[in-house]
């Protein structure tokens, strides 16, 4: 959009003063930010950068090119292409304004063929004390995660400064800052940050500059990019960290096992879990202790559950305990225990237990089995003295059904003498 207020007129006369990104900003882009990669094959290797291709049949994961003398990487795959982005930014300061320019570097790689590179200031924030930042912009598009820039830069809205927000990997090292970000110790890395978090949080938010100061770049990354999600609870374990120069390398991990010490009550304040020596390991460690507690928490839970049923289970039924009743091979019990229901409940594959079979009072469960094995369980109505259901396996009956049926009817007036003693 067109520059309007005076400020943003102001700002759009320094933009025309600076001068467009250097040659040298962008060899050092694609020297220093870009991989350099080499894919070898079953023969040799192909240098992603200039082409070449030779003959090499050692294991190494590093080698020169002999034709370009870059460094590369050596992957072993059948890949035959990739591709780059990356984002630097250049530092400067005009007038009041810090000024962050963010470079897109692309790059498209080919076995066989020399690199195609490209680098394009996508965005630049204009930071100055008392003002949101503004924002200097390519017109952009979005899809998800995915970005593109296309147009020349224009003054974009204002209230859009924050989403314009790649996380940096590098930052030009001829650099310009004002006083108050050295102060706050910045020293040249932006440690992931985007510029608009960098400079617009920086300012206000003491845990970042001290974690900036006593170079715990993984750490102030999380905490400029990651504080809404409570990690400031650690601040005591982290000033343990710090004191103890313990350097955090992975921040989400290590956020993650103070978590996991937290469930297990260990002390967030002594070294000796607050800083290991292998991380993932003790992580891991605390993962599966974090299990087994739980585990352990849930059987004693439903071990509790069960003995509260039980307890309430024999109140309501006891009067019926101790009736069966047989005839032939055939015989039907009333349940005593709730875990007798449970037993129902796996052997029949039906929901006895799980629907609480053992809480309805005007149900009395029965299990009817023939020799001694469990054929069905029978639900008979405590308030007409009806059978409800008589089922086997899987919710069906057994080809004993008629017989467990007749036997249940023929006995019934024995729970019916019972009833009397059982408040329904
Ligand atoms: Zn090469």
């Amino acid at each position: 959009m067109k520059p309007r207020t005076k400020i943003q007129l102001k700002i759009w006369g320094l933009y025309q003063e600076l001068s467009p990104v250097s040659k040298e900003q962008k060899q050092f882009a694609y020297d220093k930010i870009l991989d350099h990669v080499g894919f070898r094959t079953k023969k040799g290797i192909h240098c992603l950068d200039c082409g070449d291709f030779w003959l090499d049949t050692s294991k190494l994961k590093k080698a020169t090119c002999p034709h370009c003398r870059q460094k590369l990487k050596i992957e072993t795959t059948r890949k035959k292409m990739f591709n780059q982005m990356k984002h630097m930014v250049i530092l400067d300061v005009i007038g009041d304004f810090q000024i962050a320019r963010t470079i897109r570097i692309e790059s498209k790689h080919k076995a066989g063929f020399n690199v195609d590179r490209s680098a394009h200031e996508i965005y630049q924030h204009w930071f100055s004390e008392n003002d949101k930042p503004h924002i200097i912009a390519g017109f952009r598009n979005s899809f998800f995660n995915n970005d593109s820039y296309s147009g020349d830069l224009e003054i974009r809205l204002q209230d859009n400064a924050h989403s314009y927000h790649n996380a940096p990997d590098a930052v030009y090292p001829k650099y310009k800052v004002k006083p108050i970000y050295k102060k706050l110790g910045f020293k040249g890395n932006l440690h992931w940050v985007n510029p608009y978090s960098f400079f617009t949080k920086i300012e206000n938010n003491n845990r970042a500059e001290t974690l900036l100061k006593s170079n715990q770049p993984e750490l102030f990354w999380a905490e400029l990019t990651r504080s809404g999600r409570g990690i400031h609870r650690y601040w005591n374990s982290i000033k343990i960290a710090i004191r103890n120069k313990y350097k955090v390398k992975d921040s989400i991990m290590w956020y993650d096992y103070l978590d996991l010490l937290s469930k297990m009550g260990k002390d967030l304040r002594s070294p000796k879990y607050v800083c290991p020596k292998n991380l993932k390991k003790e992580h891991d460690y605390y993962v599966n202790k974090v299990k087994i507690q739980e585990k352990k928490t849930a059987d004693e839970l439903r071990i509790k559950r069960m003995r509260e049923n039980q307890i309430k289970y024999e109140e309501m039924k006891k009067a019926f305990f101790g009736i069966s009743f047989a005839s032939g091979d055939l015989t039907v019990k009333v349940l005593e225990t709730v875990q007798e229901f449970q037993e129902q409940g796996e052997i029949h594959r039906h929901c006895v237990f799980t629907n609480e079979y053992f809480k309805k009072k005007e149900s009395l469960i029965m299990a009817a089995m023939v020799n001694g094995q469990p054929v069905e369980t029978v639900e008979v109505s405590l308030k007409n003295f009806e059978i409800v259901q008589s089922r086997g396996l899987s919710n069906k009956a057994s080809e004993y059904n008629k017989d467990i049926i007749n036997l249940v009817n023929k006995n019934m007036k024995v729970l019916k003498s019972r009833v009397d003693q059982v408040a329904v």
